[in-house]
């Protein structure tokens, strides 16, 4: 059958602009539908403007540890509509730029609601696109509990426009965004209690790196309820009363949820078009990122995989190449070792197997631990520390984990990423020199392992 387009990809954002750019670039005739905002979740309400704020929110210990270096830094003050506002700039400048390099690399642009009709059918609007391949990149949206009052609480995407910063603020869940919010109002001046149902949050993350990271924020002033969960909210005078389940309660200017994303299938699908979907409501897709129903892709945050924009990209690529590509990928994407960061106060930089990971998967491993005091606090008495640590295949040498919390510690993690990839050993990390002085010659010189068994 003929058809006007060879692709047509339902979502712009990381993934749906990187597939949709890339198969261009291989020949094919592409179309995009974006109904919100060009760039998707990352670039409008996700980490741009999650990591803009998070530098904004360090500048109270900036200055407070320029006087250690003999400046004055008097009568500071912070203006919220500011910050929001020239975010919301840079947004809409990077906006422009996504939509300049689809029509420069030759995509056709549609803007609205996306919806797949059957095989090879799209409706956008008026139009329907017949096509020969459709990828699904329509992203994820945040997931609320179901509870009384749910409706006065707040989500992620409502951070970044606020009228005003709430003074005091309660962030519900213990992953990701609620460690990162927690560390960014904090230190944008507001009052925080982070509650997380679990005895210990960031679940996932190594054990040592998860207790180190609630330890540094509880000493920068953070309130972290642990084993917790909220039972109902009221609106009270305008503010917010939390009920826990244990029937205490306690008032908040503002609650924000961060208990997780669930695919976007909304209005996705026309009647009798929906591909198989995972318990979850994910897209389920086999390694070529196919679906159940023929010439329908998916990948991203929409499929039940890794929520992270490299992730959304690197298949994006992957499945251009795959379809269009001279040159076939080789076999299917590699999910082992990504690094990843969370941007909280202090970051975490992480690559590779926890320590409880790697007792699961092998009989012994060398743990390598160092805290310390990073040299830019030594002159005053900013208490703030920093954590890394390796976990070595006690049989093989090979390093199976790298974790850091601390200053740096995301971009120090991406530079080891590319050593842990190759399959480094901790022979090779001890024959690296470092450099001094630095955080991260600490990774080329811890010498005391600590050996465990499982
Ligand atoms: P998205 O980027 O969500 O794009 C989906 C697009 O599809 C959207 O533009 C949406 O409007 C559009 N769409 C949906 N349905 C339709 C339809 N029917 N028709 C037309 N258009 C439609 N990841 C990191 O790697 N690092 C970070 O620091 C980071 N920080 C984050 C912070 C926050 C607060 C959040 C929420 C996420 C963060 N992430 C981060 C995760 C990252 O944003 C996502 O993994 C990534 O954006 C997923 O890309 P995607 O292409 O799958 O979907
Ligand atoms: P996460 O999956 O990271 O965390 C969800 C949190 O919500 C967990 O602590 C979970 O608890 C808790 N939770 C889930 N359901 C409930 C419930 N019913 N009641 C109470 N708590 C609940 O999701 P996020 O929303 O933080 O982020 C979504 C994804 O976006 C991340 O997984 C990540 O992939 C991506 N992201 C990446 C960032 C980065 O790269 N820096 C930054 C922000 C987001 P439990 O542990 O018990 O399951």
């Amino acid at each position: 059958m003929s058809t006007e387009f060879d692709l047509v990809v339902i979502g712009a954002g990381s993934g749906g602009v990187r597939a949709a750019r890339m198969a261009a670039g291989h020949g094919a005739r592409v179309a995009i539908i974006e109904e919100r905002f060009f760039g998707g979740t990352c670039v409008n309400v996700g980490c741009v403007p999650k990591k803009l704020f998070s530098y904004g929110s360090h500048f109270p210990q900036e200055f407070a540890l320029a006087e250690d270096f003999g400046y004055r830094v008097k009568g500071w003050d912070f203006h919220w509509p500011t910050l929001r506002d020239n975010k919301s700039r840079e947004i809409q400048r990077l906006n422009g730029i996504y939509q300049r390099i689809l029509d420069t690399a030759g995509v056709t642009i549609f803007e609205g609601h996306g919806q797949v009709l059957g095989e090879g059918r799209v409706a956008v609007g008026e139009r329907v696109l017949e096509t020969r391949h459709i990828l699904v990149a329509t992203g994820g949206q945040p997931f609320v509990p179901d509870f009384p009052g749910r409706e006065h609480v707040r989500i992620s995407d409502d951070l970044f426009y606020l009228e005003a910063l709430p003074e005091r603020v309660a962030v519900v869940g213990g992953g990701y965004i609620a460690t990162e919010f927690a560390g960014i109002l904090q230190g944008l001046g507001c009052e925080v209690t982070q509650i997380y149902r679990r005895d210990l949050f960031l679940r996932g993350f190594d054990g040592d790196i998860r207790q180190f990271v609630a330890d540094q924020m509880q000493e920068q002033g953070v309130t972290l309820k642990f084993n917790t969960d909220v039972k109902r909210v009221d609106l009270e005078a305008g503010r917010r009363q939390l009920t826990y389940q244990d029937g205490s309660t306690e008032v908040f200017d503002e609650v924000f949820y961060a208990t997780g994303r669930v695919p976007n299938l909304n209005g996705l699908f026309a009647q009798g078009a929906a591909p198989a979907l995972s318990d979850g409501g994910a897209i389920k897709v086999d390694d070529n990122y196919q679906s159940s129903v023929p010439g329908l892709y998916a990948l991203g945050d929409v499929i039940d995989r890794i929520q992270l924009t490299p992730v959304a990209l690197a298949e994006g690529m992957w499945l251009a190449a795959h379809l269009y590509g001279k040159d076939k990928p080789a076999g299917p994407m590699d999910y082992r070792n990504i690094a990843t960061a969370v941007f909280s106060h202090p970051n975490i930089g992480t690559v590779g197997l926890t320590q409880e990971e790697a007792l699961q998967k092998t009989d012994a491993i060398r743990v390598y631990k160092s805290s310390f005091r990073p040299m830019r606090y030594t002159l005053g008495d900013k208490q703030e520390r920093s954590l890394i640590k390796l976990i070595v295949d006690d049989a093989s040498d090979k390093v199976l984990g790298l974790h850091m919390a601390g200053e740096d510690a995301a971009e120090i993690t991406q530079g080891f990423a590319v050593a842990i990839k190759m399959g480094a050993s901790k022979a090779d990390f001890d024959a690296t020199v470092g450099i001094h002085p630095t955080a991260a010659e600490e990774l080329v010189t811890m010498r005391q392992g600590e050996l465990i068994t499982g």
